[in-house]
């Protein structure tokens, strides 16, 4: 930003009124254009016309002015002398009959003027002054207001900033890690250049794209890196753009926007910190949201308003997708979503090579232990981390970074982050590789279990970790036998940490949340269990609001809730001692997955289930 026009119209007016004021005051006060005038007396004046020195006189009203033949002196109160020539003097105002004759017979030229004729600028100035003012005024204010990216003039014009390749010099080799982030933008960027190649073989390309990720991964870097590559033109607008200042201009922005994109289609739209207008709808407090709601609904209606065959790629970054409404996220509109994490400690690596770089860094600085030592941060952290040393080293009179520079600022930030609740302590992580690989160890050692893909203790979203299960195929219909095995896989976690540290962590809630709810239905739709038999006690549901709640109508006696809730316990019971007899089976493959996980935060599915083959054998 910052790239104002300097405000030429306005400095002119300024110095052209500036001007104009000196010109009036001196016209006042000295009488400027009547340079060298002197002002005499009558009787001085009478003697002039009798000695026959007067060449023409201009008489207006009382006022005589004139001009003599010759030089003439004048001696002034303190005897200083003036010389003179012309000069300005006023009939007396009882008139003086002899006047006229006496001029007459000394063949002086008169000129008269009317009496209320006074000189026309200035009279023009008193009008014009007061209106010259205000635009003047008006003029500068405005341009005020434009130089602070509040163009008055322009209010309902979008304000998106068109990158064009030359500009934009961003990459995706400037982003580290994001590997899944980046496979996926570069099919958005070669959708772009080469739609025929998608269209040729039936491939639809999303209009609405969303970088969904934590504060700091690099949303809006990869977002710039796709205008770096692509080369089309990429307009990138912020959400707080939308609203700022002035009421009802959001909407007209909008539209403004799509309008600009389709022009010079195709184009890619970028919308950072969506949040901002994509807060769900009426969720604002005291009804003062109707300037977003009709942002958004007119986002909405742009979204719906173009094919895919425009060749107009939305994207939109953000850190809360729980809050946006959930009408931007339906198929149509932002229907591709893409996670941008936090990066794990080969990713943090990869993000400290980039930023050092062009910094010098001394012998002893090693950025591999340094990834490793700062779970938790994301890239901008990283690069800050960076930053800081550079800062320190420069304090310190260094000519390179030191690993001292580095751990100054690696606590300094790591501090910050405490207060944050991000940064796990030692024992914590120790609980957490633990619960993560309790889950991972189940679901690989129970045979009906769905495949695991990934093991982090990385957080993503709420979750502190994941352990992540790809099913096999599409499942439409459950076996028992592979409901109790994913309930094991659920409880793997708690019995872990019960198994090898003797205690519970708050970690497990959405675990155990979950499985009481999937033994619940087990009971009472689908009629798997025993005691109960073959009946269906959960009765209708309905759906509420569009799919979002479901209501349950009870349709059961008070009896029949007793032997639900028993028989619900004890799946989740039964579960919980299979889980716990998998690991106590497992136990050093549980161990290993453990340590691999404290090392490299994450790892694949593949490598546990080969732990647990290769021990088999
Ligand atoms: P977000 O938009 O997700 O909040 P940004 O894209 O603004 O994060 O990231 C801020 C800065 O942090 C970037 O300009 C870059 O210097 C650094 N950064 C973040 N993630 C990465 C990454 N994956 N690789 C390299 N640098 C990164
Ligand atoms: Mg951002
Ligand atoms: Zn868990």
């Amino acid at each position: 930003m910052g790239q104002n026009k300097p405000p030429m119209l306005g400095r002119v007016l300024i110095w052209l009124l500036v001007g104009i004021l000196i010109a009036y005051a001196l016209q006042g006060v000295f009488g400027v254009g009547q340079q060298d005038v002197t002002q005499i007396s009558y009787t001085t004046f009478r003697e002039h016309v009798t000695a026959g020195s007067v060449r023409r006189v201009t008489v207006k009203g009382e006022q005589i002015r004139g001009e003599l033949k010759t030089e003439a002196m004048r001696v002034g109160a303190e005897n200083d002398t003036t010389r003179y020539k012309s000069f300005i003097t006023y009939l007396p105002s009882f008139g003086d009959d002899e006047l006229m004759s006496a001029l007459r017979a000394q063949g002086v030229e008169i000129e008269t003027r009317p009496a209320d004729d006074s000189s026309w600028w200035p009279m023009l100035l008193t009008a014009i002054l007061p209106l010259l003012l205000i635009v003047g005024l008006g003029y500068l204010f405005i341009t005020r207001m434009s130089s602070q990216g509040r163009n008055i003039m322009g209010v309902g014009k979008s304000k998106a900033k068109l990158y064009d390749r030359s500009q934009e010099e961003t990459t995706f080799d400037e982003v580290a890690g994001a590997e899944g982030a980046k496979q996926e933008l570069r099919e958005v960027v070669e959708f772009l250049k080469e739609p025929a190649r998608f269209e040729a073989v039936g491939g639809a390309v999303p209009k609405g794209v969303l970088l969904v990720g934590p504060p700091g991964t690099g949303k809006t870097l990869l977002a710039r890196a796709v205008a770096g590559e692509a080369e089309v033109p990429f307009f990138s607008i912020t959400g707080s753009d939308f609203m700022e200042m002035f009421v009802g201009v959001g909407a007209s922005r909008v539209r403004d926007l799509f309008k600009q994109a389709k022009e010079s289609a195709p184009a890619i739209i970028f919308i950072d910190e969506l949040d901002s207008i994509g807060r769900h709808r009426g969720a604002g407090l005291g009804g003062g949201h109707d300037e977003r709601e009709q942002t958004l609904n007119q986002l909405l209606s742009e979204l719906d308003g173009f094919e895919p065959t425009q060749n107009v790629i939305v994207m939109a970054a953000t850190n809360r997708p729980d809050i946006l409404d959930p009408a931007l996220l339906r198929p149509g509109r932002f229907d591709r979503r893409i996670a941008v994490n936090l990066p794990t400690a080969r990713q943090r690596a990869a993000i400290l090579r980039i930023h050092a770089k062009d910094k010098p860094l001394a012998k002893d600085v090693d950025l591999e232990r340094l990834a490793k030592a700062t779970p938790g941060l994301s890239g901008a952290d990283l690069a800050n981390l960076l930053n800081e040393a550079a800062l320190n080293a420069a304090r310190n009179d260094r000519e390179a970074i030191e690993n001292a520079d580095i751990e100054e600022a690696r606590d300094r930030i790591l501090m910050g982050r405490e207060r944050t609740g991000l940064v796990l302590t030692d024992e914590e992580i120790d609980l957490l590789a633990y619960h993560e690989a309790g889950h991972a160890v189940v679901a690989a050692a129970l045979p009906h279990a769905d495949p695991i893909h990934k093991v982090t203790i990385v957080p993503r979203g709420r979750a502190m970790g994941v352990t992540q299960q790809l099913p096999e195929k599409e499942r439409y219909i459950y076996e028992r036998e592979y409901m109790l095995d994913r309930l094991a896989v659920m409880m793997g976690g708690r019995a872990a940490e019960q198994l090898v540290f003797d205690t519970s962590t708050s970690g497990a809630e959405n675990d155990l949340k979950q499985a009481t709810q999937l033994a619940r239905r087990m009971v009472l739709d689908w009629g798997m269990s025993e005691k109960l038999g073959p009946m269906a006690a959960g009765g209708e549901r309905r759906q509420v609001f569009l799919g979002e709640e479901i209501a349950h109508q009870k349709n059961y006696s008070e009896a029949t809730a007793r032997q639900v809730d028993e028989e619900v316990k004890a799946i989740v019971d039964g579960a919980y001692a299979r889980a716990k007899e998998t690991i106590e089976t497992h136990r050093d493959i549980l161990d290993q997955v453990a340590e691999l996980l404290k090392e490299r935060e994450e790892i694949d599915g593949a490598e546990v289930t080969e732990l647990l083959d290769s021990a088999g054998d």
